[in-house]
């Protein structure tokens, strides 16, 4: 339940909210919006939600409790109205301009790793992506380079300016990866993964959640609401394809689970048309695609010598088909960045429901 706070309300009385929250053993979060301050009451609250919501509509300076009808609390924007921003470094993630995240699938050397970073930057991409540790379906396949790819990557941001995202697959690499990327990736194998999902929670560095392939759109809210309700505000998502019956691509690039989570969270949303096409044909059109539906980035795969690369060979893209991709890219997100609040005040997913929304 969300507890929203006269805009007279002083801070003394939404303490005293918060108080009475804790005291039942259940945490509050508050939001100070434009207008008034909400109060999310997070935590199990089973039977005693009329009682609870009863009590804490009588406080001081409470104007009223509201029930809550989807199961993502602190993800929703019913909680939080206005777009969540991420400041990485010098990028701004979410803030309407248009992120690119640009690197190869696994860091393979140094040399590799710099002449892509080197030639994306040139070419206009604000964040450096590259695998260290990587999940692969095979046990056989190259794994990574792991701490000695840190290590790559981190002399990558020296020599560009750029932030660095790489995926930490377990809770024990969490330290290590934290101590050198910018921005933690929870791959989309690992999007249930609940105790790596609390953990990257309780870290300050921002996370970019990507969808598992069998999640629906209401399931990956719910695995932001684990890093949110952990302590860790700065949540991104980024939709890579979900597996259909289809399998010319290699996976189905979900473009209206873009608007959808627009209407339904405040928090960024990128599309990886690497992994949701692999092929590399595909990455433009679909780029191109997922800009024009209001994505607030893209993130793609770029090696110097693709048919080389140690994993994901068929889809990274080549650095000048990178060049010539932001030149796509940046003109339809000129074109269309001012289109997309006008496309959310059209309504809104409805809630519980909405064709499929689960039960919980
Ligand atoms: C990746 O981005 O390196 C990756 C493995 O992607 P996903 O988790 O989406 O498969
Ligand atoms: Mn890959």
């Amino acid at each position: 339940m969300f507890v929203v706070m006269a805009s007279t309300a002083t801070e003394a009385e939404i303490l005293g909210v918060k108080s009475h929250i804790l005291d039942e053993g259940l945490t509050p979060f508050g939001h100070a919006g434009a207008q008034r301050v909400v109060v999310a009451v997070v935590g199990e609250i089973g039977s005693r939600k009329s009682s609870l919501m009863g009590a804490l509509g009588q406080l001081s300076g409470v104007e009223r409790v509201t029930p809550i009808s989807r199961p993502f609390k602190l993800a929703s924007r019913e909680f939080h109205a206005e777009d969540t921003v991420i400041r990485v470094m010098d990028a701004m993630i979410g803030d309407g301009s248009l992120t690119v995240m640009a690197g190869p699938c696994s860091v393979e050397s140094r040399d590799q790793l710099f002449e892509t970073a080197d030639s994306v930057k040139a070419s206009g991409a604000t964040v450096l992506r590259g695998g260290a540790f990587k999940p692969r379906t095979s046990p056989y396949s190259f794994q990574g380079l792991g701490v000695e790819a840190l290590r790559y990557l981190s002399e990558a941001r020296e020599r560009t300016g750029l932030p660095i995202i790489t995926e930490v697959m377990e809770a024990n690499q969490l330290d290590i990866v934290a101590e050198y990327a910018d921005i933690l990736q929870i791959g989309a194998r690992n999007m249930q993964n609940y105790s790596l999902l609390n953990a990257v929670g309780r870290m300050s560095k921002p996370v970019m959640l990507k969808r598992g392939f069998g999640a629906t759109i209401e399931e990956l809210l719910m695995a932001a609401e684990y890093i949110l309700a952990s302590g860790n505000p700065n949540v991104m998502l980024c939709e890579r394809g979900i597996r259909t019956f289809e399998t010319y691509t290699r996976n189905t690039m979900d473009l209206s689970a873009v608007p959808v989570l627009h209407s339904l969270t405040h928090l960024p949303v990128l599309v990886d048309p690497s992994h949701a096409t692999g092929k590399r044909w595909l990455v433009k059109p679909l780029s191109v695609g997922g800009v024009a539906v209001g994505a607030d980035g893209v993130m793609v795969e770029v090696h110097p010598d693709p048919d080389k690369a140690l994993s994901d060979a068929e889809q990274q893209l080549t650095l000048p088909m990178f060049a010539d991709l932001m030149a796509a890219i940046v003109p339809i997100h000129e074109h269309v960045k001012d289109m997309h609040g006008d496309l959310r005040a059209w309504g809104s997913v409805p809630a519980a429901g909405g064709g499929g929304l689960s039960k919980h």
